[in-house]
């Protein structure tokens, strides 16, 4: 355990929603209902047609590999422990781009089909990556 906890996201009006299916271990996206474009992270504008009404779809968390990072310098003490770890830039189906954590082997390649899913065995919730499953 930590002697510094992790920053938790702190829900808004616009986010609540996400975070509400995140602890339920859904990845929803914020779909505009006007234009249907797909946007992540939740914003109070689509960005194709300015309209404020929007709805939550289900991702499936299937995707490709676009990047990834090899942290070894915690960027806040509450990540010390977990160091080195891998960050993932994923393509999502839906057409957004998703970041989790790298749960698969090293080294990765771009393209790589990936499966997102959260997972709180760890004591905090946390979006994960790994090879999708055939
Ligand atoms: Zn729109």
């Amino acid at each position: 355990m930590n002697a510094v906890s992790k920053p938790i996201p702190q829900p808004s009006p616009m986010t609540q929603a996400f975070w509400d299916a995140a602890a339920q271990g859904r990845l929803v996206l914020q779909t505009c209902a006007s234009c249907g474009t797909v946007r992540h992270y939740p914003r109070m504008l689509c960005t194709q047609c300015y309209s404020h009404e929007h709805f939550w779809q289900n991702s499936s968390g299937l995707g490709v590999v676009h990047s990834w990072t090899r942290c070894h310098h915690a960027f806040h003490a509450g990540f010390a422990a977990d160091v080195p770890y891998t960050l993932v830039t994923v393509d999502l189906d839906e057409g957004v781009r998703s970041l989790g954590i790298w749960k698969g082997d090293l080294p990765l390649t771009i393209g790589l089909r990936v499966q997102g899913r959260y997972d709180n065995s760890r004591g905090d919730l946390e979006w994960l990556f790994e090879p999708q499953m055939k």
